[in-house]
């Protein structure tokens, strides 16, 4: 079995670009609506010659709403961050640290797995960076800058994360 790369994180941070981005197929689908991709979705991906699965999860969204599928959801995450070797969580760099952001963390902070921690949505390499520090305080390491649209930043992080695997 290959080794497992999960995508985690609330909705609409661009886990489901990225996994487009890294995956060899696009069948992760892209919505503009929240918590559309509910179910895990898994892909062949390929870098450097070293082969894995990458996983979209539909997000560990809503904990604290009604949200009958809230709970599921949670799970969905959590367990493809069980059965992963490395866990890629994705936060939305123009919006600053949220609530929803903070929940993610504190679960994973939980699961003895290597973590990255992504910063998406940083499009202009030039002028990212200035808030980067603010997303420290989750607690699961250095925040890497990345635009999963443009493929900035995807290329340093896969071969970061193939070295683990
Ligand atoms: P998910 O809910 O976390 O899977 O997020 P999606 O991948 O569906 O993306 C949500 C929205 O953010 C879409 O409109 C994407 O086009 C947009 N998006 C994702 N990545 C980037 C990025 O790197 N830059 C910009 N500007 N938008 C992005
Ligand atoms: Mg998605």
């Amino acid at each position: 079995m290959k080794p497992i790369v999960a995508v985690v994180g609330r909705p609409n941070v661009g886990k489901s670009t990225l996994v487009n981005r890294l995956a060899q197929t696009s069948e992760a689908i892209v919505h503009e609506t929240r918590g559309v991709t509910r179910d895990r979705s898994y892909h062949d991906a390929d870098w450097a010659g070293r082969e894995f699965t990458i996983v979209d999860t539909g997000g560990i969204e809503s904990l604290k709403s009604e949200d009958v599928f809230s709970g599921s959801i949670r799970d969905q995450a959590l367990a493809a961050a069980e059965e992963a070797a490395v866990i890629l969580m994705v936060v939305d760099g123009r919006t600053g640290v949220t609530e929803e952001d903070e929940t993610v963390a504190r679960l994973l902070r939980r699961v003895d797995k290597p973590v990255f921690l992504l910063v998406n949505k940083l499009d202009n390499p030039d002028r990212e960076g200035e808030r980067l520090w603010e997303y420290s305080s989750l607690g699961i390491g250095d925040p890497l800058p990345i635009s999963a649209l443009h493929g900035h930043g995807t290329g340093d992080l896969l071969d970061e994360v193939v070295a683990l695997l």
